[in-house]
């Protein structure tokens, strides 16, 4: 398959991983920033095809993962009322909150109900005039363009029972974050393919020149991730730190214009909660108030909500490239797909649960040979 099978190919996966062998004479950590990416590491093994002088640690873009456990318990809320749907992807049923998750309120008699994509939400508004339909909109800037439209398109038709409890996410300033915290060890970054298909990567260049950290954006496939590996390296072993495009397939410098327009006209740039990692300024995206007909937390009037995180979950320092998920006593020991103690063990795209899906036996092999 076109555009798929060459990124698959073991041969020149095999030859980029002798290149970066061939280049590397000093140890570097580079960090992933998307869950799929992550994914793709862990799947084919990448991580272990590269020399032991390069690290690879997982960074915060699994949008599920950092969702703030208080979005969740203002779903449950809402999910409680009477003549309310509650609409959301499917891996959000099963993100706990603090006390529950959506899967149970389902059980539990909630008309919660899982869609493919917000328009979906729309459909279900249109049908169903006598219920309020509120779409659960997490995401990074790859999922705002079609949740913008979701907004747009309710207020052009005036469909008052449909709204958003929206809970996006910005990349760049959570890499900024990263880059200025004193405990950081990331040396380079491969930047998210998805994202910057819609953003473009500007935004990333500024970050280059004032921090002084190559960045690379890179796909999805093993060849992808390899290539971006090499392209970082190279940079790092000749002292250089420039913005490059490994994923020229799908991104450009500027992004999707027309994707970022409707962004820019429903939403505003607002301080956000990330789960496990805290409140990062200007690093969420809020309802514009012209569009406060559709904003599930002005109509229902949520107020804030504070809640703990579990005292065992390391998730923060995991989400942050501090610490791995072999790491996290609870890994596979009480925490499991099956029975999440926190989000990045719950979704498909979470750093916990790739090393469940793809190590685990390694990880509790070590476990028992370490006593
Ligand atoms: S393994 Fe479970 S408890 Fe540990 S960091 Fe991951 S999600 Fe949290």
């Amino acid at each position: 398959m076109k555009y798929l099978d060459e990124y698959r190919d073991e041969k020149i996966a095999h030859a980029l991983a002798q290149e970066i062998r061939e280049r590397v004479t000093h140890p570097w950590v580079l960090m992933e920033i998307c869950g799929g990416q992550t994914h793709t590491i862990m799947r084919y093994g990448i991580d272990e095809l590269l020399p032991r002088e390069v690290e690879l640690v997982h960074g915060p873009g699994c949008p599920v993962c950092v969702t703030p456990l208080e979005t969740i318990d203002k779903a449950l809320e809402l999910a409680a009322l009477p003549d309310l749907t509650l609409v959301s992807y499917g891996d959000m049923l099963r993100v706990p909150g603090s006390s529950s998750d959506l899967f149970h309120a389902k059980a539990n008699g909630s008309d919660v109900r899982v869609v493919y994509s917000p328009l979906e939400a729309l459909k279900l508004a249109r049908a169903n005039p006598a219920r309020k339909i509120v779409f659960l909109a997490i995401g990074f800037e790859t999922t705002a363009p079609a949740n913008a439209m979701a907004v747009w398109q309710a207020r052009r038709e005036g469909l008052n029972n449909f709204s958003v409890l929206a809970s996006h996410v910005l990349v760049p300033p959570a890499m900024r974050l990263l880059l200025g915290s004193p405990d950081n060890r990331v040396q380079g970054f491969i930047a998210p393919g998805h994202v910057c298909t819609v953003m473009g990567y500007r935004q990333y260049e500024e970050m280059v020149n004032e921090f002084r950290v190559p960045i690379v954006v890179g796909g999805f496939e093993p060849v992808d991730l390899l290539e971006a590996i090499l392209m970082l390296v190279r940079q790092l072993e000749e002292g250089r730190a420039v913005m490059e495009n490994q994923y020229v397939r799908s991104v450009t410098r500027d992004g999707n214009l027309p994707a970022q327009q409707i962004v820019e006209t429903v939403f505003e740039v607002c301080d956000q909660k990330w789960r496990g990692i805290g409140t990062i300024p200007q690093s969420g995206l809020r309802i514009r108030p012209e569009f406060s007909a559709h904003d599930a937390e002005k109509i229902f009037g949520m107020s804030e909500i504070k809640v703990e995180e579990p005292t065992e979950c390391i998730s923060a320092q995991v989400l942050k490239g501090l610490k791995k998920p072999p790491d996290c006593p609870a890994f596979a020991n009480g925490c499991t797909p099956e029975s999440p103690l926190g989000a990045p063990m719950v979704s498909a795209e979470g750093a916990c649960a790739a090393y469940y899906r793809y190590r685990r036996h390694k990880v509790l092999q070590e476990r028992v040979c370490n006593g």
